[in-house]
């Protein structure tokens, strides 16, 4: 675990204020990473489920949960989502998965920072990456929740626990599956250590799609006695 965290590390280290645009490749004024009109076009959430994140209708008062949270309520408290896993987040976040664009996550560790300090609501006491098995790890180099969960700690002010929480087998992607398939892909795939007891945790992932990954990870941590279980994604789809 310490050697792969160090690769990571070392890796990250790459990251640098870029002079072009990530989207547009046109030119920058200093402190940016993508240009006005980009940044624009970023498909921001305008009404997530306070339970899930799933983007729906802008709901009056805004505290109603969606109706699959209703029928099947998940095991974390709630969860927040900047973007909706549409283009051009999309290519953002697959270049930093994929091709190893690690910048990236200082800019959409940034986004999502920013969007959870304008909420104001009270922090975690723990902040935890949704871990990779140790097969993945080895084979992209880097965990980019990792990545971006780092900048989201520090940027908040709160600790981050890259160990507590591990991925006991491996998984096939989720996006490689059909729906009715997901859930037992992941079930029972994470265990996570008795640090998490009375403690209020939130998970940090890149993307979240069907939702049975970090749910998954949030039932490993009620199980390890955890109080309270937020889930932060830069895009939920
Ligand atoms: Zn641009
Ligand atoms: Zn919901």
């Amino acid at each position: 675990m310490i050697e792969k965290v160090d690769i990571s590390l070392k890796r990250s280290q790459r990251w640098f204020w870029p002079d072009f645009c990530f989207l547009c490749q046109g030119r920058l004024p200093a402190d940016r990473d993508l240009c006005a009109g980009c940044e624009q076009s970023l498909p921001r959430v305008q009404w997530g489920c306070p339970r899930c994140a799933a983007a729906g209708a802008v709901v009056e008062g805004g505290d109603a949960i969606c109706g699959e949270c209703q029928n099947h309520p998940p095991a974390y408290d709630g969860a927040q989502a900047v973007f909706r896993y549409a283009s051009p987040m999309d290519k953002l976040i697959q270049q930093l998965k994929y091709h190893g664009r690690l910048e990236l996550s200082r800019v959409l560790g940034g986004y999502l920072a920013e969007h959870l300090l304008a909420l104001d609501d009270p922090l975690p006491d723990v902040v935890i990456p949704v871990p990779l098995h140790v097969s993945r790890l080895r084979e992209r180099g880097y965990n980019q929740s990792f990545e971006i969960a780092r900048f989201v700690a520090r940027r908040l002010h709160v600790p981050l626990d890259w160990e507590g929480a591990k991925r006991i087998r491996p998984t096939v992607p989720q996006a490689e599956l059909p729906r009715d398939q997901r859930r037992k892909n992941v079930r029972g795939a994470f265990t996570t250590s008795e640090v998490f007891f009375g403690r209020r945790v939130a998970i940090v992932d890149d993307v979240m799609t069907s939702g049975h990954t970090v749910n998954a990870l949030a039932e490993s941590l009620r199980r390890s006695g955890a109080l309270d279980v937020r889930v932060w994604v830069v895009a939920r789809a």
